[in-house]
């Protein structure tokens, strides 16, 4: 295919339409605030917002942490199945929109049991708007359950006991929440026993964090992917190690603006990482606190670094099948569909 013969005119067309596959989403961070006020009403839960433009107007923040202390009293308004299974539905929708034919979706069961609502409640929601997806919108979809980091890894192995009954619902694990101070070999043995029940791996490292917890996600806890890991350029070790091991990197461009890991999306290395051969994918992270969608992360990024073609785009999208957790057929199917796309542009 003749990618580099492809104009910059035929980007944002191309960004749109390719299929791609989202691995990086946590499904609470998908709750808008209309969503949320609609819940709470539903529910009989009070928000401490008096509106949803209100609530909205506090999404300013200033690190990993302020944007937390938010997320979490947004997740508050779920209670019921039905609260998991209608928000992930809306997430499913806008991702069809943005021709997500895939999506690999984090959840933070601790966030809920925390207030009482069982870890049952949370995935039967979420299995069930899973088999719509594929029913009603043909998105393919799995479950990776996130062990919140700022808890402690006692607390993780409770977690997964409660999972344990609905092992077959979950394609793998993850490690999300405050990264600083809470290294990935904090939760070494929780992912040793993950590993030996066959669970797929992978973990938050080097967004906020350094290098080191990079390292310490593919050594300690040997996770398949990493999710952020764009601090990963200050290390040309671990760069090369990266590129040859193809590891993919769950990248997160608005995210990383708003939460101000980059001053700019001017100053996004997503092209260096792309450069320097490693996996990386373009992804949403929490869509609705971070200012957009897929197709909205990838056009932001493409918008603002000037070096990044049609060949980033193909490959970024390409990156997104080899990376994802389905079998050979089914990403060759995909990996086809995108061709085609190219071929016709
Ligand atoms: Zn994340």
């Amino acid at each position: 295919m003749q990618l580099d013969a492809i104009g910059k005119d035929k980007l944002h067309h191309l960004l749109r339409a390719m299929p791609k596959a989202e691995l990086h989403i946590h499904i609470e961070g998908s709750l808008e605030p209309e969503l949320i006020f609609a819940l709470a009403q539903r529910n009989g839960v009070s928000l401490s917002y008096p509106s949803v433009e209100a609530l909205r107007a506090a999404y300013a923040f200033t690190d990993l942490q302020s944007f937390l202390d938010i997320y979490y009293a947004g997740a508050s308004v779920l209670l019921k199945a039905q609260d998991f299974e209608d928000m992930a539905m809306a997430y499913f929708r806008r991702a069809r929109a943005d021709n997500v034919v895939h999506a690999e979706l984090f959840f933070d069961p601790q966030t809920h049991t925390a207030r009482g609502v069982s870890f049952e409640t949370v995935i039967t929601g979420l299995t069930h708007a899973c088999a719509r997806a594929q029913a009603e919108l043909g998105i393919s979809s799995s479950l990776i359950m996130c062990f919140l980091r700022h808890l402690s890894e006692e607390e993780a192995f409770a977690t997964l006991e409660e999972a344990m009954p609905f092992r077959s619902q979950i394609v793998g694990v993850g490690l999300d929440s405050s990264e600083r101070g809470h290294p990935p070999e904090k939760f070494a043995r929780v992912f040793a026993k993950c590993r030996e029940l066959g669970l797929h791996l992978v973990a938050h490292a080097g967004e906020e964090g350094p290098p080191a917890y990079v390292w310490s996600a593919l050594d300690v806890l040997k996770v398949e992917r990493i999710d952020h890991g764009v601090r990963s350029v200050e290390d040309p070790v671990l760069m090369q190690r990266l590129a040859r091991e193809r590891v993919p990197l769950t990248v997160c461009p608005l995210s990383n603006v708003k939460l101000c890991v980059f001053k700019t999306m001017s100053e996004h290395n997503l092209a260096t990482l792309l450069d320097q051969g490693l996996a990386a994918t373009v992804n949403s992270d929490d869509p609705a606190y971070f200012g957009g969608y897929m197709n909205d992360n990838f056009v932001a990024t493409f918008d603002a670094l000037p070096q990044l073609t049609a060949r980033h785009a193909y490959q970024l999208a390409a990156n997104s099948f080899e990376a994802s957790f389905v079998d050979a057929a089914a990403k060759s199917a995909w990996k086809a569909q995108l061709d085609q796309v190219f071929a016709a542009a």
